[in-house]
């Protein structure tokens, strides 16, 4: 049963102020590393309402030479002793896409779609945490636990830097659970199931490469040498073949060759190949663990050429995309079911996402319980993107709600 108090704080998410929000926000244009204009955007409005926001300062000097800020704000509850949630929201979008028949931009609404790149993934879920945060915080009820809002930078870029350096820096220490507004259905597993939909876990993802040592000869006599092309493509074959993991809830692990490259345009048995390879993993699958298989598969084959497998050098050792799983019973799921049936008259749907994303950071990494919840749309990362725009309302007031029943209130 939805208490009066919590009709309430509903009542003051605006479908009009929060759509409005959405579309000057997609008006922004915020690739990956290019998000500086929409951070500051961020922080005004958050400032502009007294909601003391801060930078947190984003560096990599090594490997990308990126700068950002991510934008946080914190909610401090009555009680200690409650729970701290996090609303998680990236502001960056993937490079703009050259196939739109009108401007990347527009944020043009159009029977119930607004259009735009990152409209969908993720600035709807980015407007449902900023307008749930603001009518948290003008609530009359006084929450017993905290709640922080962070909208990062550089989730679609390499490495998820925004998060990472939200981990590393120490400021999930001390929170409970997470909330990702990502979309929601149209990148779960389950192709069946639709909003509202709660996604409890993601598989992971590991990238690695390898370097296929052969020795050269005159190609008019193969014989005399080790083809390096020939043996990677073997290898690439026995990979895509691999028995790997398997999980009740995130599904089969799976291996894809993504690249292989090498060879010579003279007449020389080629020396030299190299393979990249996208493993997508499962509970139990480590790193060491896909190495080693990956390596048995090469040793079984019984090539000339010498292999050597190697992971894709990161910023940080830590920077790992881990699979995770939120448990069912979880207080975080029971709130936000609670919240979806007062919100939306139905029961959520449970699905497990596809594919990686700061989530893996927040649930494996930072070890928090989390959920991701929100709006669907079409297109995402191509030309086209659109978000529904009820559902960014409806997922701006389950977030809202579901966070109070989390953290309590007294
Ligand atoms: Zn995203």
């Amino acid at each position: 049963m939805t208490e009066p108090a919590e009709s309430a704080e509903l009542a003051r998410i605006d479908p009009d102020e929060t759509i409005s929000l959405l579309q000057e926000m997609v008006q922004i244009p915020s690739p990956y590393f290019e998000e500086h204009e929409l951070s500051e955007f961020v922080y005004d409005w958050l400032d502009s309402r007294d909601l003391d926001p801060e930078y947190h300062h984003v560096s990599e000097p090594k490997i990308t030479e990126y700068e950002g800020d991510n934008v946080l704000a914190r909610l401090e509850g009555s009680d200690p002793d409650a729970p701290t949630l996090l609303l998680n929201a990236h502001m960056d979008t993937v490079l703009l896409v050259e196939d739109w028949e009108e401007d990347p931009c527009s944020g043009r609404i159009e029977d119930g779609k607004l259009y735009g790149q990152g409209a969908c993934d993720m600035k709807g879920g980015l407007a449902a945490v900023m307008v749930a945060f603001e009518a948290l915080a003008e609530s009359d009820v006084d929450l017993a636990g905290d709640i922080v809002l962070s909208a990062v930078v550089d989730e679609e870029g390499p490495y998820g830097l925004g998060t990472d350096r939200l981990i590393r820096d120490g400021y999930t220490d001390d929170y409970d659970a997470a909330i990702v507004t990502e979309p929601g259905p149209i990148l779960a597993q389950e192709e069946d199931i639709d909003n509202p939909a709660l996604l409890l876990g993601a598989r992971g993802r590991f990238l690695y490469d390898i370097e296929v040592k052969g020795h050269a000869a005159h190609g008019s006599q193969p014989h005399k040498g080790t083809n390096a092309v020939v043996d990677a493509g073997k290898v690439a074959d026995a990979l895509s073949n691999l028995d790997v993991g398997s999980h009740p809830k995130l599904g089969d692990g799976s291996v894809c060759p993504l690249l292989l490259e090498g060879g010579s345009q003279t007449l020389s048995v080629p020396e030299r190949a190299q393979l990249m390879v996208d493993r997508h993993v499962v509970l139990g699958e480590t790193e060491e663990i896909v190495r080693e298989q990956a390596e048995e598969a090469v040793a079984a084959l019984d090539i000339e050429s010498e292999v050597e497998i190697g992971f894709r050098e990161s910023p940080d050792p830590g920077i790992k995309y881990g699979p995770y799983v939120t448990p069912e019973d979880h207080d975080l799921v029971t709130s936000l079911v609670g919240a979806t049936e007062s919100v939306a008259g139905v029961e959520p749907e449970f699905g497990y996402f596809a594919s990686v994303g700061d989530f893996n950071y927040l649930g494996d990494r930072a070890d928090l319980p989390t959920v991701i919840v929100g709006p669907d749309g079409e297109n995402i990362h191509g030309a086209g993107e659109f978000v529904y725009t009820d559902e960014v309302v409806e997922t701006a007031r389950i977030v809202a709600e579901g966070a109070m029943r989390f953290v309590g209130s007294e």
